[in-house]
């Protein structure tokens, strides 16, 4: 949402054994790691931050597997095997994207393959990696959903595959345990590419109408709650109902369209969005004993951790 500072060292490997490399590397240095998809989801403090920032930016690659591979072929060992290749759609109808392939990407490639399951994902901004690691989804279902498996960098720096059955993604939350995604395997379902494109068309058209889609934001700042606590009201709808759309602190705002965005309206600061954060989560629970759970990732300053 165009806030925050900046850290001391920002790591952005181009394959996965650069970003096995990378992580060794930051390991050995002994410093805080944090990992960076495109950075959606995540708000940074101001000031720098002293460790280590891996960065997806430069893995953005996306294939489709080698005819009549099996299963796992195609990812073994690091970047040597994710090879390109161009078998017919119909014929296997599976998409290897790198963690930072975007996820408008990944989506415009499923439209031009006629593959369906993931058009829903159309106008979530991120990347691979970062919408496995938060389970990125809607009512429409979540990008786990039609997952082979997920190529893992796990926290001793090793690769790991972790097939769909064997993962345990919740809402929101892709329960990595600490795993690092490298990349993935997708396998869709063929529908013809004008059927595939109208329901892209609809959810953007949906999404563009509740959410500030053209503000700077950091997409929903808190998780729904449990319908039974909040009598089954959104996040949003809770905040709504308190009076808080449109309540600002300084340039950060609350949407005055979605209650559960928070938005840049140009010089915001960190420590700003962060108060409001703060502010909307407090009156929220003393209004309606609601106590709501951050879904945005607050990268705090190591003063304030
Ligand atoms: C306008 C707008 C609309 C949005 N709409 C939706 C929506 O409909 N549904 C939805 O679910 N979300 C939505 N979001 C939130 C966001 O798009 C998703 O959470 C997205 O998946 C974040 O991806 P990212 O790459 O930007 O992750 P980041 O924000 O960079 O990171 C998010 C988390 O994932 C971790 N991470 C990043 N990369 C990796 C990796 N390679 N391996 C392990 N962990 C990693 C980070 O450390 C962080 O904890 C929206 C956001 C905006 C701004």
């Amino acid at each position: 949402m165009r806030v925050g500072g900046s850290v001391r060292w920002l790591l952005e490997p181009t394959s996965p054994d650069e970003l096995r490399g990378a992580y060794l590397a930051a390991l050995e240095s002994g410093l805080p790691i944090r990992f960076l998809g495109g950075g959606a989801n995540i708000v940074a403090a101001d000031g720098t931050w002293n460790g280590v920032v891996i960065s997806s930016a430069q893995m953005r690659r996306i294939f489709r597997p080698l005819p009549g591979t099996s299963d796992t072929e195609g990812m073994d060992a690091g970047d040597a095997d994710f090879r390109m290749a161009m078998p017919e759609p119909a014929y296997d109808p599976r998409l290897i994207a790198w963690a930072g392939c975007t996820l408008p990407a990944l989506v415009r490639t499923t439209k031009g393959l006629g593959y369906s399951g993931l058009e829903g994902l159309m106008g979530v901004p991120g990347h691979v990696g970062g919408g496995i690691a938060m389970n990125a989804g809607g009512s429409w279902g979540d990008i786990w959903d039609h997952i082979e498996f997920v190529r893992l960098l796990n926290p001793e720096g090793e690769f790991v595959d972790v097939p769909r059955a064997a993962a345990h993604p919740t809402y929101r939350n892709g329960n990595l345990n600490g795993g690092l995604v490298v990349g993935a395997v997708w396998k869709l379902e063929p529908a013809p590419k004008l059927v595939v494109e109208a329901r892209i068309r609809e959810y953007l058209l949906h999404k563009q109408k509740v959410q500030p889609v053209t503000q700077w934001s950091a997409g929903c700042v808190f998780k729904n709650p449990d319908p039974e606590r909040s009598e089954g009201r959104s996040a949003g709808k809770l905040v709504d109902d308190v009076g808080l759309k449109g309540f600002a602190i300084g340039d950060a705002q609350v949407s005055p369209l979605h209650g559960n965005f928070i938005v840049n309206l140009g010089k915001a600061s960190a420590s700003q969005v962060f108060e409001l954060m703060d502010q909307v989560q407090d009156r929220v629970a003393q209004a309606t004993g609601v106590e709501l759970e951050f879904e945005v990732k607050r990268w705090l300053a190591q003063s304030q951790q």
